[in-house]
């Protein structure tokens, strides 16, 4: 954030403002870590401010503190409405453009409110009246810390703050293996827990919830994946039956795409989960190196991401979804080759 973007934050923070904070739609644990930081820190600087989910978010993300005072718009809808409607200020942390938002896009659109963005995907929508981008950043939750730091309050992050900062740091890195981790984002979470983050109970917290029939699903997943040697590629296929069958609940399919890339050689892994209450099938892309899945998934699939984390949709059934996506690795044969 330059100068005078912090400036014009300031000045926005100086007066009492009624503010809701957005992550995206399906939100994990960077978009609720870091709403929910932000919605600490604005409370103990005696804001107002709410933070309203699109939807609802996994079980595992429900231990992080004061998590239940998120409004999730499809189950609180006129709470939620309400905030929205009379906000002076909105933040939008972990998107760049309205649409991830389902059904609050509309709404969002219309609104007269003040808009601050703090994110980390590429191609930024213009809709903020203060925009603070940076696609080399691991999370938005580091960004969050950044943005705290930026105003001057750093000693004012309690442990509750560090341990939402702390989970969505982590969750978004990989647990701090991904290329994006740098050694700023180390010495963040170091002082994160000086600050009181309980770096070892947010792991179990967030980690250690397998239910029997989660793992019975991967089972099936891990069974059910087809590698490409070719192509250095492996792709998973999960369909709503075979979700029925071992109960699946949000968040139960949470890394299942990372394990492709486990396999040595493969450059990109791929899981399409058919959701037959939506009719489309939702896409996961993982790559290792430089082939942009954020490319890949925005072409084909409109979806985008990051480089080597990104997702997308189809509208097709789920065989021709994967029949359509082999067909295209032809053309970047090459590039996984490289
Ligand atoms: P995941 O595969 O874990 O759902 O998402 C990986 C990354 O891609 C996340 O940063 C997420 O925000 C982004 N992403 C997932 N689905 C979509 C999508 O449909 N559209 C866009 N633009 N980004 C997505
Ligand atoms: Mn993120």
């Amino acid at each position: 954030m330059n100068l005078a973007d912090i400036k014009a934050v300031e000045k926005l923070l100086s007066l009492p403002q009624k503010i809701v904070i957005i992550p995206h739609k399906n939100p994990d644990g960077d978009a609720i870590g870091s709403t929910l930081a932000l919605w600490h820190y604005l409370k103990n600087r005696q804001q107002k401010a709410t933070v309203v989910s699109p939807n609802d978010y996994p079980k595992f993300l429900k231990w992080m503190p004061e998590n239940e005072t998120i409004l999730n718009f499809e189950s609180k809808n006129s709470q939620a409405l309400a905030a929205l409607q009379e906000a002076s200020l909105i933040f939008t942390l972990d998107f760049n453009h309205f649409a991830r938002t389902g059904q609050l896009a509309p709404l969002l659109e219309a609104s007269q409110a003040k808009f601050i963005m703090i994110d980390h995907h590429q191609a930024p929508d213009d809709y903020a009246d203060i925009t603070y981008s940076d696609v080399s950043m691991s999370s938005t939750c580091e960004m969050v810390y950044n943005f705290i730091e930026f105003l001057g309050d750093i000693d004012s992050i309690t442990p509750e703050i560090a341990d939402c900062i702390y989970t969505g740091i982590m969750t978004d890195t990989g647990s701090f293996k991904f290329s994006s981790t740098t050694s700023r984002t180390h010495r963040i979470v170091a002082d994160l827990i000086d600050k009181g983050a309980n770096n070892t109970k947010i792991h179990t917290k967030t980690y250690n919830t397998n239910s029997p029939s989660r793992l019975h699903l991967l089972g099936t997943a891990l069974k059910n994946m087809v590698i490409l040697e070719a192509y250095r590629t492996a792709y998973i296929t999960l369909s709503q039956e075979e979700l029925d069958t071992y109960e699946y609940k949000k968040g139960d399919t949470e890394g299942f795409v990372n394990y492709g890339l486990t396999l040595e050689g493969i450059r990109l892994a791929v899981i399409f989960i058919e959701n037959k209450e939506e009719g489309i099938i939702k896409i996961s892309f993982r790559s290792e190196g430089d082939f942009s899945v954020n490319e890949f998934a925005r072409k084909h699939f409109n979806g985008g991401g990051h480089d080597n984390a990104a997702g997308g949709r189809s509208d097709v059934s789920i065989e021709e979804t994967a029949k359509y996506f082999i067909s295209l690795l032809e053309n970047y044969k090459d590039k996984l080759n490289a």
